[in-house]
């Protein structure tokens, strides 16, 4: 499948769908505290996506359970929402979202303190969030994706912790997932050129302890193979003449 550039009436479709996925976000973020299960979360983002108008992207994919990938502490992504998962004081959980809208899909992830979380366990947070807009600072138009990867894993490894491979980001539009893949990793200079109207998930996932990980038996959630914690940050992101517009930003 070849890159699909998308044109501006299409940018403002998916800006739509951006918000939508962004608001459900801060529906989880609000409702994050110990005692809730990661499926009580779940519903909350489902109800509120589709009170919008649209529909849980994720719903069904590949036959995923959840309208939310709900993933906490050694989880790195795919998490299934479950009512016996119950978040603890001093967790971190990764929230990701999508959402479809008018034929158009947003994808967006942030990882959340639940309650009081140990200095190491903010300073992940902090320092994959930092890694996203080091990122996605290099999304314009000339630069390559090895840059973005690049400053990512430099950012990341300087704190002596390890990108994922397996799993990277990718372009988003009337699929979640298109081409191209957006590592997290590369060589500054190499891969893919940025055009105007490409719009791409730049999502790093920052694993406290090394890169390595391992899939679970239930056929979806990922972890870290060292049992150690890892965090995630994800917008879709327009590359324009004007620079990276984060379409699913709205507001932390
Ligand atoms: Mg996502
Ligand atoms: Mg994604």
């Amino acid at each position: 499948m070849p890159i699909i550039l998308k044109k501006p009436e299409q940018l403002l479709l998916m800006k739509e769908a951006g918000k939508i996925t962004g608001e459900a976000l801060l529906v989880a973020r609000d409702a994050i505290r110990p005692g809730i299960s990661t499926k009580e979360l779940d519903s909350l983002i489902h109800a509120y996506i589709l009170k919008c108008g649209a529909k849980p992207s994720f719903l069904g994919y590949g036959g995923f359970p959840g309208s939310a990938c709900i993933s906490v502490n050694d989880q790195i992504i795919h998490g299934i929402p479950s009512h016996r998962v119950i978040l603890q004081e001093g967790d971190i959980v990764k929230v990701d979202v999508g959402a479809i809208y008018r034929g158009y899909h947003g994808d967006s992830a942030k990882t959340f303190a639940v309650g009081r979380v140990s200095e190491e366990a903010q300073r992940l947070i902090s320092v994959t969030r930092e890694c996203f807009y080091l990122g996605v600072d290099l999304a314009r138009v000339g630069n390559r994706l090895g840059d973005i990867g690049h400053a990512i894993q430099s950012h990341a490894e300087s704190h002596g912790y390890g990108v994922v491979r397996k799993y990277v980001g990718h372009g988003v539009g009337t699929h979640l997932h298109e081409e191209p893949d957006v590592p997290n990793y590369g060589t500054a200079g190499r891969g893919c050129r940025l055009y105007p109207g490409m719009t791409i998930a730049i999502e790093p996932m920052v694993n406290a302890g090394t890169a390595e990980i391992k899939e679970s038996s239930d056929g979806w959630t990922v972890r870290t193979a060292d049992g150690r914690l890892s965090a995630h940050y994800e917008h879709t992101v327009a590359i324009t003449e004007d620079g990276p517009i984060l379409l699913t930003d709205v507001g932390e």
